[in-house]
């Protein structure tokens, strides 16, 4: 571990040390942010008789609006010429959001990335390949701060150009890459379809995150690639990448939230009130040492679950994977859908690949989704790569795999869809950064 005492701190003394850390938060926000102080009086708060961690739901929301209100510095509690370092959010869903960092907010996300580090199996001294986009968004200079804080040797690639990224894995010898998981997955298929001998690389870790991603993902990495690959999540208005960093040995059974830095809750979507431990929810966090901007109980829109795990190796709070974000999710003849639930029936379906996209069309009042699905490069080169456009011409294996995965949407998520397959290599792949597996034709209105 990067930081063992912190990392197996006790939980009553972990909630000690949140509690006197948030007091901080709450002092700081009241004198510096208008904003803050506003909803804390309406809320009746007062910072200094505020008692605790176990009074946190008393606290208002702030939601990604409130940052869009406060467009670029409404929500910093220090003048601008104090700040290091600004980032903003990759604006995957609309306008960017704004974040700035103080020394010392640098020197926690560095921190928090050199623990994800060392979970994900990082090493002083190993080289780490860094193919997360360098610039505004927080992966690229968020791992690369941590990777030299651990003391590695970063390859500062950024995402994209695969010809170089995989000219890097073969030249320098990275232990480690770090990127978008479907990046990886074009890593990967990179590989083994020029022939590449990965048992010459020298990658043994990857550390993925920034998308939502399944164990079927997961396996076609780890098989492409020769690698154990773990799951980094984070968010730019929290700190970026590093707020929570699944361990290497515990694959599969959730992410540790850094929790004396980033405090979680799970809330009920509509009603925004507390869920139990394994509850699915919305993602909420509440920063415990920001210094230029705090964020009080910040509702990320991220779905998943928390659940402390007796067995692991840190005493840290775990989150499960992001099933997807609330705006993200669709609503199917009254069904909700993830698109992450389509890629986790993928996992272990013979003769299907892990490239899938979602296609979601409007007949009438009616959605419908169409799953376009790639069929496995062996079993297509077995049966001749035989044209898929046309039922007739499908061989009959393909139409049983087909139907097969028809029955396990029908089965595991209770819709019928259509699914149509793919030649392998024919849905878009991630050239480097976040990949969107939906394609929404409906008309907005
Ligand atoms: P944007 O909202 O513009 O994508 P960020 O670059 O800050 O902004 O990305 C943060 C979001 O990315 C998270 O709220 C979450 O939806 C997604 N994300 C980050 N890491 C993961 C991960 N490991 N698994 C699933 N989703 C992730």
């Amino acid at each position: 571990m990067f930081q063992p005492d912190i990392e197996t701190v006790p939980i009553p003394q972990l909630r000690k040390l949140q509690s006197e850390r948030l007091k901080n938060q709450l002092g700081l926000l009241y004198d510096k942010v208008p904003f803050y102080r506003r909803k804390m009086d309406e809320a009746g708060i007062r910072p200094q008789d505020f008692r605790g961690i176990e009074d946190i739901h008393k606290l208002p929301f702030t939601k990604k609006s409130d940052l869009r209100d406060h467009y670029p510095y409404g929500l910093m509690t220090m003048p601008l010429e104090d700040i290091s370092r600004i980032h903003a959010s990759s604006g995957t869903t609309g306008k960017p959001t704004v974040v700035g960092y103080s020394r010392k907010d640098i020197s926690i996300f560095s921190e928090v990335v050199a623990r994800s580090l060392v979970a994900a199996g990082g090493r002083p001294g190993m080289m780490l390949q860094n193919a997360y986009g360098y610039g505004l968004f927080t992966g690229g200079l968020g791992l690369h701060y941590g990777a030299e804080l651990l003391g590695m040797t970063v390859v500062p690639v950024s995402g994209g150009m695969t010809d170089r990224q995989l000219l890097l894995l073969q030249d320098f010898k990275p232990h480690m890459i770090a990127c978008t998981p479907s990046y990886a997955q074009t890593l990967g298929e990179e590989v083994v379809r020029r022939g590449i001998d990965v048992s010459k690389l020298n990658l043994r870790y990857a550390i993925l995150g920034a998308e939502p991603w399944t164990e079927a993902v997961r396996s076609d990495v780890e098989k492409n690639l020769h690698v154990t690959a773990t799951n980094i999540y984070g968010l730019s208005e929290i700190i970026g990448p590093g707020v929570s960093q699944e361990d290497y040995e515990e694959r599969g059974s959730g992410s540790y939230v850094w929790e004396d830095h980033f405090f979680p809750e799970i809330v009920d979507k509509d009603s925004g009130e507390p869920l139990e431990e394994g509850k699915h929810g919305v993602l909420v966090f509440t920063t415990l040492t920001k210094e230029a901007m705090p964020l009080l109980r910040y509702w990320t829109n991220d779905i998943t679950w928390l659940n402390y795990d007796k067995s692991g190796k840190r005493t840290h709070i775990k989150m499960g994977p992001i099933i997807g974000r609330s705006d993200d999710m669709l609503i199917i003849r009254g069904v909700n859908l993830f698109h992450t639930q389509i890629e986790d029936l993928l996992q272990n379906m013979e003769g299907l690949a892990a490239s899938y996209q979602l296609v979601v069309t409007r007949d009438k009042a009616m959605d419908e989704v169409e799953v376009l699905v790639e069929v496995d490069k062996e079993h297509y080169r077995a049966l001749g790569e035989p044209s898929l456009s046309d039922p007739e011409s499908t061989p009959e294996r393909f139409l049983e795999i087909r139907n097969r995965f028809i029955s396990r949407i029908k089965g595991e998520i209770g819709l019928t869809m259509q699914v149509t397959l793919q030649a392998p290599g024919k849905i878009p792949r991630s050239e480097g950064g976040k990949l969107s597996r939906i394609k929404d034709l409906r008309v907005k209105k």
